[in-house]
């Protein structure tokens, strides 16, 4: 099994064998997580620190419950209360961590860039739970192994991803690894949450939802980025509803076995009806946070396997 980086800044420095070696661990790990017993050790003696700058529900606890079932000593900085409060820059927070010899650091931070400059001040594994619209790239790992799973495999599939694009750093990472593993993608939104420049990006736009669902084998639905919105995108919610909220009818344009995915945390009523996201016979929401535990060890343990060895690509 082989992983060459020294962190998981994103997915865009991933080849296609290395997102494959970290799902086929992660299947290993899914097996491990529905044991009685729960516990490994690929982390025991490492310490993770995770550094979450915004809000985070799944995404912390399953980083937090991954360290724990694999024997890491995990700590949890609450950065509201941290030194950042009283005007510290990231790097001399950073910094001030280092020196306390963490082996793998877990951040979060509501700035595009932020994870890679820190990543580049430290010793240890950085890994990136999101920054601003850039990347999510544990989201898009557990995603596909979400898909893999219930589809048997990643390649030759159409899926469509629907909503707030431009905000959204789980749509761009989907994108770069969905491409990297030769799926067809679909965005589908309207055309003020769409990015600069999606036409160069080897896949199709629609601002029909009905007509870019048409055969999908996976939807993907995504939430309204408000803390990312500078003015006015939609005219309202419960017209964004009527033209783009996921119900089953216009689910009955995609496949007869397609799956519904949200990244969470979902806005019944707004992207998608509370009832479709609840039907076990589509949505696979549930399996995506069971995925996110078993994911999230599968890049910690190959990670710290990497630790103080010379790295090909230090800087990814
Ligand atoms: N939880 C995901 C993220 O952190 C999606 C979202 O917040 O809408 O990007």
């Amino acid at each position: 099994m082989t992983y060459r980086h020294r962190h998981l800044l994103g997915i865009e420095p991933l080849a296609p064998s290395d997102i494959t070696t970290i799902l086929d661990l992660a299947d290993r790990y899914v097996t491990l997580n529905r044991a009685s017993d729960k516990h490994g050790d690929a982390l025991a003696g490492r310490t993770q620190v995770n550094m979450f700058f915004e809000n985070s529900t799944r995404t912390q606890a399953s980083f937090e419950l991954a360290g724990l079932r694999l024997g890491a000593d995990v700590m949890n900085m609450s950065m509201q209360a941290s030194s950042i409060k009283k005007g510290e820059t990231l790097i001399d927070t950073a910094m001030t961590l280092n020196a306390m010899h963490p082996d793998l650091l877990v951040v979060r931070h509501p700035h595009s860039g932020a994870v890679n400059l820190l990543a580049e001040k430290v010793n240890c594994a950085v890994l990136n739970a999101g920054d601003g619209r850039h990347e999510h790239p544990t989201q898009a790992l557990l995603d596909a192994l979400t898909i893999r799973r219930s589809k048997g495999r990643l390649h030759r599939l159409t899926v469509a991803i629907c909503g707030d694009i431009a905000h959204s750093r789980v749509a761009r990472s989907n994108i770069l690894l969905l491409g990297k593993m030769e799926s067809r993608i679909r965005l589908i939104g309207p055309p003020t949450l769409m990015p600069a420049g999606v036409a160069d990006w080897g896949v199709e736009v629609f601002d029909d939802m009905r007509a870019g669902l048409e055969g999908a084998d996976v939807v993907m639905m995504l939430r309204l980025q408000k803390e990312r919105m500078d003015g006015g995108f939609i005219p309202s919610e419960r017209e964004y509803y009527h033209r783009f909220g996921l119900d089953a009818e216009k689910l009955g344009y995609a496949r007869s076995d397609a799956i519904v995915m949200h990244p969470g945390p979902m806005n019944r009523g707004v992207e998608i009806d509370g009832t479709l996201a609840d039907d076990i016979n589509r949505s696979v929401i549930q399996e995506q946070v069971e995925m996110g535990v078993a994911v999230r060890m599968a890049v910690m343990d190959l990670l710290a396997r990497n630790l103080g060895k010379p790295m090909q690509t230090a800087r990814s």
